[in-house]
């Protein structure tokens, strides 16, 4: 089976092509020849996570799966969540964004988090989502270097490692894109 994946983040292209069966020949965006930005222009998760899907269904005819992901931090009212990538501005520069993150935070108790990503399937014109949700904390400082985005902040409950101290197997076990993605291989083998 062909399956797209409607991204260009070759980090989450990693995460998502160690866990995907032998029997499932991953295809990301450039391997179609998809080079543009695919608009991420809704204003809810699961919304962008169905543009994305929906662009290379329409555009490739081709069955595909997209994520979408947010952090969503309580004290700060589920921010910046939708807006995760361009929090600190346009250029969804990661640095930046966990610069504004910690400075939003600092001197703040609660630090509770959690990561959310949902996954829209393109599946034989019917179009099935996935959730996954990861809880934790956000630290007072970077920790770590592997990973990408808010990783070096994230401390996932009954952790004492960030997601950036973890290797790429630790982190999908029970991460939110490992878990919704764990759910899409389940359905995809049956
Ligand atoms: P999107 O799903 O690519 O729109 O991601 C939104 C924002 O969340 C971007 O800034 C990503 O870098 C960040 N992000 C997405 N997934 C992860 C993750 O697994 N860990 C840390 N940050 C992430």
């Amino acid at each position: 089976m062909k399956l797209v994946f409607a991204t260009h983040n070759q980090n989450k292209l990693k995460e998502v092509q160690a866990l995907m069966p032998a029997s499932i020949e991953l295809l990301s965006l450039d391997d179609i020849c998809c080079y543009e930005e695919i608009p991420e222009t809704a204003d809810t998760i699961d919304e962008n996570a169905i543009l994305k899907a929906d662009f290379v269904k329409n555009n490739y005819n081709m069955d595909c799966f997209a994520d979408d992901t947010g952090l969503e931090v309580t004290v700060l009212n589920g921010a910046p969540g939708v807006y995760s990538a361009r929090y600190a501005g346009g250029d969804k520069n990661n640095e930046n964004n966990i610069n504004k993150l910690l400075k939003e935070l600092d001197g703040v108790k609660d630090r509770s988090a959690q990561f959310k990503t949902v996954i829209a399937l393109n599946l034989n014109d019917h179009q099935f989502m996935f959730l996954g949700v990861c809880k934790g904390t956000i630290t007072t400082e970077r920790r770590g270097s592997e990973g990408f985005g808010y990783d070096a902040v994230f401390q996932p409950e009954g952790y004492e490692k960030t997601f950036a101290e973890m290797t790429l197997e630790e982190k999908s076990k029970i991460s939110h894109r490992g878990i919704a993605l764990q759910d899409l291989i389940e359905y995809l083998s049956k």
